[in-house]
């Protein structure tokens, strides 16, 4: 081809016929979430931090963590974008709808940052500190998507 050429891509249908793993911990997460729309955390028995999700082993002390604990279902709203940018969705393969709020969330009793959607029903509601709670899936899917969105509570 030469340098004056363009060249033509066509777009298709594609798909991903490959799965993965949550390990012990990510499974009962979303077992709890998905079975009794709790939100599960886990205690490190040395630094006592709570991460949530889940994980096996302490990012700080380096320990084997064990000790499940629930947060939330409340939080507050740490630091939080709102998109305006259209772009493709790279798990639908469709142009994302915008605008939409997107955070990192404090659950009440966690010590890390949950990030999940933010709704911007009334935009000005959002800010930083802000107490939010999660919306959940009318439909039980074992996944994240059991949250639809994080919505602000008024106080
Ligand atoms: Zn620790």
């Amino acid at each position: 081809m030469s340098q004056t050429e363009h060249m033509i891509i066509h777009s298709k249908e594609g798909t991903q016929p490959f799965r993965y793993a949550v390990g012990m911990h990510g499974s009962f997460f979303f077992q709890q979430l998905r079975d009794h729309r709790k939100l599960m955390g886990i205690k490190c028995p040395s630094c006592k931090k709570v991460y949530v999700p889940p994980r096996g082993v302490c990012g700080s002390c380096y320990v084997k963590m064990n000790e499940f604990v629930e947060v939330g279902p409340e939080g507050k709203i740490e630091t939080y974008t709102i998109l305006r940018y259209a772009f493709i969705d790279p798990e639908t393969g469709e142009q994302k709808p915008v605008p939409y709020g997107y955070g990192f969330i404090r659950l009440d009793g966690a010590d890390t940052l949950f990030q999940h959607y933010i709704s911007i029903d009334d935009e000005s509601k959002i800010k930083i500190g802000a107490r939010v709670k999660p919306y959940f899936s009318l439909e039980k899917k074992g996944n994240i998507k059991d949250i639809l969105y994080f919505q602000v509570v008024d106080p």
